[in-house]
């Protein structure tokens, strides 16, 4: 091989090399601020009737739907997805669980919606299942973190980081609600966690903290 050619399959192996180690090591932007700040759980008061329960919340949503959760015998995790008038939430016999999930400790184990296009299998009655929890001494109740319905902070990290150990995670926490717990480790500060979660679950910096 002459000088020539031989100069430019140099250039060419050289520039596929610089691109694989610049794609290998992509730049991450920072956000210029702190870590994001996971928002307190959502309190209500819960008034019981004959054919429904009441949830009066004790905040304005920032979505205006909310879960109300109730957990059954086995590790079951049932929700139901639900609008709020006037920071109340009205759950009635006849309407029915979304979705279930398995819960072991702190972990969702899996989730599976209930709900199809034009029916729900099985049907499990949330105003039973929450009467059930509280006549159980099992954890119900309302919260702001849509999930399994949303997984976008999760997907929007998993756009950023690479790998599963990413710092934003979807938890059970003792009083039974899920949301999301952050873990600084290699977060960059990117913002999209925030910057995509719709109900305000998790929140710029500025916003974390009063
Ligand atoms: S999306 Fe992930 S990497 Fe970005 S700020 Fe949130 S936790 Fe950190
Ligand atoms: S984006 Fe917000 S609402 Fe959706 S799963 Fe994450 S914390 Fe929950």
């Amino acid at each position: 091989m002459t000088g020539r050619p031989l100069t430019i399959l140099l250039a060419i192996i050289l520039a596929v090399l610089i691109v694989a180690l610049v794609s290998h090591h992509r730049v991450i932007p920072v956000y210029p601020g702190e870590y994001p700040v996971i928002a307190p759980p959502m309190h209500c008061d819960i008034e019981y009737h004959d054919d429904r329960v009441e949830l009066a919340l004790r905040e304005d949503p920032l979505l205006g739907r909310v879960i109300v959760y109730a957990h059954a015998e086995g590790g079951v995790y049932l929700g139901i997805l639900k609008p709020v008038y006037d920071r109340r939430v009205v759950v009635r016999r006849g309407d029915y669980a979304d979705f279930r999930a398995v819960i072991k400790g702190s972990s969702v184990e899996a989730a599976e919606f209930l709900k199809k296009m034009d029916r729900y299998e099985p049907k499990i009655d949330m105003f039973d299942s929450i009467v059930a929890a509280h006549d159980a001494d099992r954890a119900f109740g309302v919260q702001k973190c849509l999930y399994p319905l949303c997984t976008r902070c999760v997907e929007a990290c998993k756009s950023v980081i690479q790998g599963d150990n990413i710092p934003i995670t979807l938890e059970v926490k003792p009083d039974g609600h899920i949301m999301p717990v952050f873990r600084r480790g290699k977060c960059p500060r990117c913002g999209r966690c925030f910057v995509n979660c719709p109900t305000g679950s998790i929140l710029p910096p500025d916003k974390g903290r009063k």
